[in-house]
Protein backbone atom coordinates (compact mmCIF):
# COMPACT_ATOMS: atom_id res chain seq x y z
CA UNK A 1 0.00 0.00 0.00
CA UNK A 2 1.22 3.54 -0.15
CA UNK A 3 1.63 5.68 2.69
CA UNK A 4 -1.63 7.58 4.11
CA UNK A 5 -2.11 11.21 5.04
CA UNK A 6 -2.53 11.04 9.31
CA UNK A 7 -5.71 12.87 8.73
CA UNK A 8 -6.89 9.31 7.22
CA UNK A 9 -6.17 7.38 9.97
CA UNK A 10 -7.17 9.87 13.04
CA UNK A 11 -11.19 10.60 10.78
CA UNK A 12 -11.39 6.66 11.10
CA UNK A 13 -10.04 6.34 14.85
CA UNK A 14 -12.50 9.74 15.25
CA UNK A 15 -15.67 7.61 14.11
CA UNK A 16 -14.34 3.82 15.94
CA UNK A 17 -13.48 5.99 19.46
CA UNK A 18 -9.79 4.44 19.75
CA UNK A 19 -6.73 6.28 19.17
CA UNK A 20 -3.58 4.87 16.62
CA UNK A 21 -0.05 4.15 17.94
CA UNK A 22 2.46 6.42 16.72
CA UNK A 23 5.60 4.64 17.18
CA UNK A 24 9.56 6.00 16.52
CA UNK A 25 11.61 4.74 14.37
CA UNK A 26 15.24 4.99 14.27
CA UNK A 27 16.97 1.84 12.00
CA UNK A 28 15.59 -0.91 10.14
CA UNK A 29 14.82 -3.33 12.74
CA UNK A 30 12.21 -1.03 14.27
CA UNK A 31 10.72 -0.44 10.87
CA UNK A 32 10.40 -4.34 10.88
CA UNK A 33 9.08 -4.64 13.75
CA UNK A 34 6.42 -2.01 13.48
CA UNK A 35 5.02 -3.11 10.44
CA UNK A 36 4.82 -6.83 11.34
CA UNK A 37 3.08 -6.09 14.60
CA UNK A 38 0.81 -3.41 12.55
CA UNK A 39 0.23 -6.58 9.84
CA UNK A 40 -0.19 -9.12 12.42
CA UNK A 41 -2.98 -7.09 14.37
CA UNK A 42 -4.60 -5.85 11.62
CA UNK A 43 -3.86 -2.11 13.08
CA UNK A 44 -3.72 0.70 11.46
CA UNK A 45 0.18 2.52 12.18
CA UNK A 46 2.01 5.67 12.06
CA UNK A 47 5.89 5.25 11.93
CA UNK A 48 7.15 8.64 12.83
CA UNK A 49 11.05 9.76 12.82
CA UNK A 50 12.38 12.25 15.02
CA UNK A 51 14.70 15.02 13.87
CA UNK A 52 17.67 12.93 16.06
CA UNK A 53 16.66 9.79 14.00
CA UNK A 54 16.26 11.93 10.75
CA UNK A 55 20.41 12.84 11.33
CA UNK A 56 21.07 9.39 12.61
CA UNK A 57 19.49 7.35 9.76
CA UNK A 58 19.48 10.27 6.97
CA UNK A 59 16.06 11.72 5.65
CA UNK A 60 16.34 9.34 2.33
CA UNK A 61 17.10 5.94 4.45
CA UNK A 62 13.73 6.76 6.57
CA UNK A 63 11.81 7.41 3.59
CA UNK A 64 13.22 4.68 1.74
CA UNK A 65 13.05 2.26 4.25
CA UNK A 66 8.90 2.90 5.29
CA UNK A 67 8.17 3.05 2.24
CA UNK A 68 10.15 -0.82 1.33
CA UNK A 69 7.73 -1.67 4.29
CA UNK A 70 4.44 -0.22 3.41
CA UNK A 71 4.66 -1.60 -0.30
CA UNK A 72 5.05 -5.00 1.27
CA UNK A 73 1.95 -4.20 4.02
CA UNK A 74 -1.49 -4.78 3.50
CA UNK A 75 -2.50 -2.17 6.06
CA UNK A 76 -2.77 1.29 6.25
CA UNK A 77 0.70 3.57 7.42
CA UNK A 78 1.41 6.92 7.81
CA UNK A 79 5.21 8.46 7.56
CA UNK A 80 4.83 11.34 10.24
CA UNK A 81 7.89 13.73 11.40
CA UNK A 82 7.51 14.02 15.03
CA UNK A 83 9.06 17.37 16.60
CA UNK A 84 9.61 19.35 13.63
CA UNK A 85 10.89 22.64 14.95
CA UNK A 86 12.28 24.95 11.69
CA UNK A 87 10.08 25.27 8.30
CA UNK A 88 13.05 23.87 6.34
CA UNK A 89 13.13 19.89 8.06
CA UNK A 90 9.38 20.58 7.77
CA UNK A 91 9.48 21.27 4.24
CA UNK A 92 12.18 19.12 3.29
CA UNK A 93 10.31 15.68 4.77
CA UNK A 94 7.23 16.96 2.89
CA UNK A 95 9.49 16.59 -0.41
CA UNK A 96 10.97 13.64 0.72
CA UNK A 97 7.48 11.82 0.82
CA UNK A 98 6.18 12.19 4.66
CA UNK A 99 2.30 11.72 4.56
CA UNK A 100 2.29 13.82 7.65
CA UNK A 101 4.44 16.68 10.05
CA UNK A 102 4.55 17.57 13.42
CA UNK A 103 5.48 21.34 13.54
CA UNK A 104 6.62 22.17 17.44
CA UNK A 105 6.49 26.19 17.52
CA UNK A 106 6.07 25.87 21.48
CA UNK A 107 9.38 27.42 21.91
CA UNK A 108 7.36 30.94 20.41
CA UNK A 109 5.30 32.79 22.13
CA UNK A 110 1.32 32.27 21.48
CA UNK A 111 0.82 34.45 18.55
CA UNK A 112 4.03 33.41 16.33
CA UNK A 113 3.31 30.11 17.15
CA UNK A 114 -0.08 30.45 15.53
CA UNK A 115 1.57 32.39 12.77
CA UNK A 116 3.97 29.76 11.61
CA UNK A 117 1.75 26.98 11.97
CA UNK A 118 -0.96 28.35 10.17
CA UNK A 119 1.90 28.73 7.14
CA UNK A 120 3.20 24.73 7.58
CA UNK A 121 -0.24 24.35 7.24
CA UNK A 122 -0.92 25.73 4.15
CA UNK A 123 1.51 24.38 2.65
CA UNK A 124 1.23 20.81 3.73
CA UNK A 125 -2.30 20.83 3.09
CA UNK A 126 -1.72 21.92 -0.29
CA UNK A 127 0.02 18.56 -0.72
CA UNK A 128 -2.15 16.35 0.71
CA UNK A 129 0.43 16.47 3.81
CA UNK A 130 -1.24 16.25 7.56
CA UNK A 131 0.05 18.58 10.22
CA UNK A 132 0.29 18.10 14.20
CA UNK A 133 0.56 21.00 15.89
CA UNK A 134 1.76 22.06 19.43
CA UNK A 135 0.50 24.47 22.16
CA UNK A 136 2.01 24.63 25.55
CA UNK A 137 5.48 23.00 26.69
CA UNK A 138 5.41 18.87 26.85
CA UNK A 139 8.58 18.80 28.95
CA UNK A 140 10.51 15.92 29.71
CA UNK A 141 10.39 14.14 33.21
CA UNK A 142 14.81 14.39 33.20
CA UNK A 143 13.72 18.84 33.68
CA UNK A 144 13.47 18.56 37.55
CA UNK A 145 10.66 20.57 38.36
CA UNK A 146 8.17 20.13 41.21
CA UNK A 147 4.38 19.56 41.24
CA UNK A 148 3.49 23.17 41.15
CA UNK A 149 5.33 23.73 38.01
CA UNK A 150 4.54 21.00 36.22
CA UNK A 151 0.83 22.19 36.55
CA UNK A 152 1.66 25.82 35.86
CA UNK A 153 3.05 24.08 32.51
CA UNK A 154 -0.37 22.71 31.51
CA UNK A 155 -1.86 24.25 28.28
CA UNK A 156 -4.79 26.19 29.52
CA UNK A 157 -7.95 25.32 27.86
CA UNK A 158 -8.72 28.29 25.89
CA UNK A 159 -5.35 28.41 24.82
CA UNK A 160 -5.55 24.91 22.63
CA UNK A 161 -9.06 25.90 21.47
CA UNK A 162 -8.04 29.69 19.79
CA UNK A 163 -4.59 27.54 18.64
CA UNK A 164 -6.69 24.22 16.82
CA UNK A 165 -9.05 26.82 15.80
CA UNK A 166 -6.59 29.39 14.36
CA UNK A 167 -3.90 27.24 12.16
CA UNK A 168 -6.70 24.57 11.15
CA UNK A 169 -4.32 21.40 12.38
CA UNK A 170 -5.29 17.92 11.68
CA UNK A 171 -4.01 16.45 15.24
CA UNK A 172 -3.21 18.88 18.26
CA UNK A 173 -0.56 18.52 21.01
CA UNK A 174 -0.99 20.04 24.24
CA UNK A 175 0.40 20.17 27.40
CA UNK A 176 -2.01 17.78 30.02
CA UNK A 177 0.60 15.88 32.13
CA UNK A 178 2.60 13.88 30.34
CA UNK A 179 6.26 14.63 29.72
CA UNK A 180 8.93 12.86 27.56
CA UNK A 181 11.43 9.83 28.52
CA UNK A 182 11.05 7.81 31.70
CA UNK A 183 8.82 8.52 34.31
CA UNK A 184 10.20 8.77 37.76
CA UNK A 185 6.52 8.63 39.30
CA UNK A 186 3.64 7.48 37.33
CA UNK A 187 2.03 10.51 35.48
CA UNK A 188 -1.12 12.43 36.84
CA UNK A 189 -2.84 13.14 33.79
CA UNK A 190 -5.63 16.39 33.31
CA UNK A 191 -8.03 14.23 31.92
CA UNK A 192 -10.64 17.70 31.95
CA UNK A 193 -8.50 19.48 29.90
CA UNK A 194 -8.55 16.40 27.17
CA UNK A 195 -11.89 16.09 27.33
CA UNK A 196 -12.79 19.90 27.30
CA UNK A 197 -11.04 20.73 24.00
CA UNK A 198 -11.92 17.48 22.17
CA UNK A 199 -15.61 18.08 23.21
CA UNK A 200 -15.75 22.05 22.76
CA UNK A 201 -13.67 21.74 19.13
CA UNK A 202 -13.41 18.02 17.82
CA UNK A 203 -9.96 18.31 18.13
CA UNK A 204 -8.36 15.03 17.62
CA UNK A 205 -5.49 15.33 20.54
CA UNK A 206 -2.14 13.69 20.52
CA UNK A 207 -0.49 12.18 23.65
CA UNK A 208 2.82 12.83 24.01
CA UNK A 209 5.09 10.69 26.12
CA UNK A 210 2.61 7.88 25.86
CA UNK A 211 5.56 5.47 27.42
CA UNK A 212 5.27 4.30 31.12
CA UNK A 213 1.44 6.20 31.21
CA UNK A 214 -0.65 4.00 33.59
CA UNK A 215 -3.08 1.62 30.89
CA UNK A 216 -6.02 2.95 32.80
CA UNK A 217 -4.74 6.40 32.16
CA UNK A 218 -4.53 5.63 28.47
CA UNK A 219 -7.70 4.00 28.19
CA UNK A 220 -9.71 7.06 29.77
CA UNK A 221 -7.62 9.58 27.93
CA UNK A 222 -9.04 7.88 24.51
CA UNK A 223 -12.66 7.86 25.55
CA UNK A 224 -11.99 11.61 26.19
CA UNK A 225 -10.54 12.05 22.65
CA UNK A 226 -7.10 11.11 22.77
CA UNK A 227 -6.48 9.78 19.00
CA UNK A 228 -2.82 9.74 18.65
CA UNK A 229 -0.41 8.25 21.10
CA UNK A 230 3.44 8.59 20.73
CA UNK A 231 5.68 5.63 22.26
CA UNK A 232 9.47 6.06 21.82
CA UNK A 233 10.97 5.39 25.01
CA UNK A 234 9.49 2.01 25.83
CA UNK A 235 10.43 0.68 22.55
CA UNK A 236 13.88 1.75 22.99
CA UNK A 237 13.76 0.04 26.66
CA UNK A 238 12.29 -3.27 25.17
CA UNK A 239 15.03 -3.26 21.94
CA UNK A 240 17.63 -2.50 23.73
CA UNK A 241 17.13 -4.76 26.95
CA UNK A 242 16.66 -7.58 24.61
CA UNK A 243 19.84 -6.92 23.03
CA UNK A 244 21.73 -6.91 26.49
CA UNK A 245 19.97 -10.35 27.48
CA UNK A 246 21.52 -11.70 24.15
CA UNK A 247 24.98 -10.31 24.69
CA UNK A 248 25.13 -11.67 27.79
CA UNK A 249 23.50 -15.14 27.28
CA UNK A 250 25.73 -15.19 24.43
CA UNK A 251 29.24 -13.94 24.66
CA UNK A 252 30.96 -15.35 21.74
CA UNK A 253 28.65 -14.11 18.98
CA UNK A 254 30.17 -12.42 16.13
CA UNK A 255 26.72 -12.30 13.98
CA UNK A 256 24.69 -8.77 14.72
CA UNK A 257 21.76 -10.86 13.00
CA UNK A 258 21.66 -13.14 15.35
CA UNK A 259 21.68 -10.38 18.40
CA UNK A 260 19.14 -7.93 16.63
CA UNK A 261 16.33 -10.58 15.17
CA UNK A 262 15.25 -11.66 18.75
CA UNK A 263 15.66 -8.34 19.64
CA UNK A 264 13.49 -7.63 16.67
CA UNK A 265 10.89 -9.95 17.85
CA UNK A 266 10.15 -9.12 22.01
CA UNK A 267 10.20 -5.23 20.07
CA UNK A 268 7.22 -6.36 17.76
CA UNK A 269 5.38 -7.90 20.30
CA UNK A 270 6.01 -5.51 22.60
CA UNK A 271 3.82 -3.32 20.25
CA UNK A 272 1.16 -5.31 19.62
CA UNK A 273 0.28 -5.13 23.01
CA UNK A 274 0.65 -1.40 22.97
CA UNK A 275 -2.36 -1.81 19.66
CA UNK A 276 -4.40 -3.91 21.86
CA UNK A 277 -4.21 -1.18 24.57
CA UNK A 278 -5.18 1.85 22.06
CA UNK A 279 -8.22 -0.03 20.47
CA UNK A 280 -6.32 0.12 16.71
CA UNK A 281 -5.44 -3.85 16.68
CA UNK A 282 -8.36 -5.50 14.60
CA UNK A 283 -9.32 -1.61 13.01
CA UNK A 284 -7.49 -2.51 8.94
ZN1 LIG B 1 6.73 14.43 21.86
Amino acid sequence: MSLVPLRTLLDAAEQGKYAVGAFNCNNMEIVQAIVAAAEECRSPVILQASQGAIKYAGLDYIVAMVKAAAARATVPICLHLDHGTDFNTVVACIRAGFTSVMFDGSQYEKAENIARTKEIVKIAHAVGVSVEGEIGKIGGVEDEISVDEREAMLTPVPDAIEFFEATGVDALAMSFGTAHGPYKLPPKLALDRIAAVHEKTGAYLVMHGGSGVPEDDVRQGIALGIRKVNIDTELRQAFLGEIRQQLAAKPHEIDPRKIFAPAREVLKEHIKAKMRLFGCAGKA
